[in-house]
């Protein structure tokens, strides 16, 4: 069928499976033509693996490392008329690529959070790898039912006060003044809950426990910190209150002993979980105007590649002991510069203060659509298998 974007809120409810595959294509070259990486782990477990940063992670650690890497989704097959979810897609293209260059690449498809799935990709690891040597947690979801049934959602909110700024209705691009309020108690313990770092120590204890991870093997989670503007929103809103929860959790699992945990700061991009939070698409707009004006803009490919070939196995890390990928969004030149855009920016100056196009450029883009080389107007098969899910 031909398959066009259809967007709803935040997420766009297609995908196109060829524009995937080209958009996987294109972050496998970027990672080839930055050379081989001696000594990086071999046996990777990327859990989050489809989209954004997990994506990035898993392709750097097989591109760059030559690693075997085993991905943990939670994505949709098409069915009927519907497309398979974007995830889907890129999988399938990546477990392709990485059969047709020798490298090891297996799926495990459903919920991360479970102890089914964490017990399916035991058996896998055993099975193939014996043990893993690098485990990569890239969660980012809106719900999680824990072990006992009792399901958690989590909220994008402020802590204490509201707070009132600039944000951008993507729909109409125009800017307008919103609110946040604050979350109650009960939703920054299910925020904790959903996206702290409970799950990502259940996983490796599990692994543990099973003898099926490395001693002193490295594990990484994502955070994001970002500038004063987007703090009540983020660093210091619910997410932020799990993100400290992943941060003490590294440092939890590094004193247990046995692996060596970090928390790598990523820069601020648009991926599907960045889109559905207040204020940051259009401070992330600007961010990408000033980042490309400057030369230093960089998407998760790059931002993944350079956290595998330069910090997380040399232990580049700031005073805290983070991986600090952020370093270039948080240049002095560049914050000062996001600041003067921001304070001045509405919705009849919106071209020449952010990088709007970017912006819907990179969102289409998470969906497979605008790729380089793909006709989307011919008839494309929405059906498309993941090789070691068939
Ligand atoms: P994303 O939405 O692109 O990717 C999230 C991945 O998690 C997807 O592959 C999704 O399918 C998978 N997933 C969700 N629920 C799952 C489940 N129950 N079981 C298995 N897989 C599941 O998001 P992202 O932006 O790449 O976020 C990844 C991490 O990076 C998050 O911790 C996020 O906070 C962090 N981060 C993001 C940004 C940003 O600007 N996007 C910046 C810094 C840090």
């Amino acid at each position: 069928m031909v398959i066009k974007p259809k967007v709803r809120g935040f997420i766009c409810t297609t995908a196109h499976p060829q524009g995937c595959k080209a958009i996987v294509k294109e972050q496998i070259d970027h990672v080839k033509a930055q050379g081989h990486t001696e000594n990086s782990p071999k046996k990777v477990l990327v859990i989050g693996a489809s989209m954004g940063y997990g994506l990035a992670t898993r392709i750097s650690a097989a591109y760059s490392g030559g690693a075997a890497t085993i991905g943990v989704i939670f994505d949709k097959p098409a069915s009927g008329n519907r497309t398979a979810t974007a995830g889907w897609y890129n999988t399938a293209a990546f477990e392709q690529f990485a059969a047709e260059d020798g490298l090891y690449a297996k799926t495990i498809n459903g919920d991360a959070y479970s102890r089914e799935i964490k017990e399916k990709t035991i058996e896998l690891i055993k099975k193939d790898l014996g043990k893993v040597d690098c485990v990569v947690y890239s969660l980012a979801a809106p719900r999680r039912t824990t072990a006992d049934g009792v399901q958690y959602t989590s909220v994008l909110k402020t802590v204490g006060q509201p707070y009132t700024n600039k944000t951008i209705n993507l729909k109409d691009n125009t800017v307008n003044d919103i609110t946040v309020e604050p979350a109650t108690e009960e939703e920054i313990t299910a925020t904790v809950k959903v996206m702290g770092g409970e799950d990502w120590k259940d996983w490796i204890d599990a692994l543990k426990a099973a003898d099926a991870i490395e001693d002193n093997a490295v594990t990484v989670a994502y955070s994001y910190i970002g500038p004063d503007i987007t703090h009540p929103m983020y660093a210091d809103g619910s997410i932020g209150k799990a993100k400290d929860h992943l941060f003490e959790t590294a440092k939890e699992l590094t004193k247990n002993g046995g692996v060596r945990a970090y928390i790598s700061v990523n820069k601020a991009l648009v991926t599907q979980s960045s889109a559905a939070i207040p204020i940051v698409p259009l401070y992330i707009s600007i961010l990408y105007k000033v980042m490309k004006e400057k030369g230093v803009h960089e998407g998760c490919i790059e931002q993944m590649c350079r956290m595998w070939n330069e910090k997380l196995f040399a232990g580049v890390t700031d005073d805290e002991g983070r991986i600090r990928m952020d370093d270039l969004e948080m240049q002095d030149d560049v914050q000062s510069e996001v600041h003067k855009l921001w304070t001045e920016i509405a919705t009849d100056n919106l071209d020449t203060h952010a990088d709007l196009e970017g912006y819907h450029t990179d969102f289409y883009r998470l969906f497979g659509f605008g790729a380089d080389g793909v006709d989307y107007d011919e008839d494309t098969d929405q059906n498309v298998t993941i090789p070691s899910l068939m």
